[in-house]
């Protein structure tokens, strides 16, 4: 079943039931090596997953949210689910529906974006019956997510040392001022292995139509016709049919929240190439970033 959360629409399964979860990486087609969160209604619950770790305190200002966290694994967890790895990565959701699911079930769900493996990631409810279609037969249409991208990751599996592993809604300055040194995590070359940071593939969230990165402010390449050109907001000086913004407001938090709805409004119009405006990269926008750069990926 298709839920909404605040950050994407999750494809959610019973996190402890094996045969549920590996539903979950079939009808993705979601590499095993890939593992999936787990989403708990509260810390109670989320003690019965993971060892509890005492820097949870200090993140307890941002839960129920876009947070994920990685911590030591429970044994009742399964392996399809951590990837076999001796962590599992938990979140405490925010969106009303989706809690009210935990709550009626009373199960932790595994719930990884509601789209095929590697495609542009789903906000709206028609995102998740365009990609998936058949592959799953509910749906639960709670409207646009807020965020529009993916949780925050933050590893705290090792003491002592907070690893920033996917930038998202929860900013990087924030974790900081919450826990103190966060250190960022590195690509890792191998991109075959099950990973430490499985979420840091470089190609992901891709649309089809080729997408050209140009710096925040500035001025895309020369446009040729057959091309689109996304700003991050309004640009009065350019206009057009084929030019278009993500942002009304100017905040980089309404462009991430429109970013993968264009891209898949885009993507369905056969643009040779879209020419994409990076954000300033403080805030939301390093994971507005990060997105971006990872569709443009080949
Ligand atoms: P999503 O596809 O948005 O559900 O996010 C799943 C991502 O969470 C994976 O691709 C990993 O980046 C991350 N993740 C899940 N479990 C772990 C784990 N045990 N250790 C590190 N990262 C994890
Ligand atoms: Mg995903």
């Amino acid at each position: 079943m298709a839920l909404p959360t605040e950050t994407v629409y999750g494809l959610a399964a019973d996190a402890l039931n094996p045969a549920a979860a590996g539903k979950v990486f079939a009808i993705k087609g979601r590499p095993l090596i890939d593992p999936l969160i787990v989403h708990v209604p509260d810390l109670a619950a989320l003690a019965r997953v993971a060892e509890p770790d005492p820097r949870l305190t200090a993140l307890a200002p941002l839960w129920p949210g876009p947070l994920t966290v990685v911590l030591r694994r429970r044994p009742e967890v399964p392996d399809v689910v951590t990837a076999g790895l001796c962590t599992v990565a938990v979140r405490i959701p925010a969106h009303p529906v989706f809690r009210e699911v935990l709550r009626l079930s009373g199960l932790a769900l595994a719930a990884p974006s509601a789209n095929p493996f590697g495609y542009v990631s789903p906000t709206r409810a028609s995102h998740v019956i365009d990609s998936l279609g058949e592959r799953c037969p509910w749906v639960v249409d709670g409207g646009p997510c807020e965020h529009g991208v993916e949780s925050t990751i933050v590893d705290l599996s090792t003491p002592g040392v907070a690893r920033l592993l996917r930038p998202g809604p929860v900013p990087l300055e924030r974790l900081r001022a919450l826990l103190g040194e966060v250190v960022t995590a590195v690509r890792p070359a191998d991109q075959t292995a099950a990973q430490a940071a499985p979420g840091m593939l470089d190609r992901h969230y891709s649309p089809r139509t080729r997408l050209r990165l140009f710096p925040a402010g500035g001025a895309p390449d020369p446009v040729a016709s057959g091309e689109a050109v996304l700003f991050v907001r309004r640009r009065p000086d350019r206009s057009g049919p084929d030019v278009f913004h993500l942002s009304e407001s100017g905040t980089v938090e309404e462009a991430a929240h429109n970013l993968f709805d264009l891209l898949r409004r885009l993507d369905a119009r056969g643009y040779a190439l879209i020419h994409a405006e990076l954000a300033d990269p403080s805030g939301v926008g390093a994971a507005f970033n990060d997105r971006l750069t990872r569709a443009a990926a080949r």
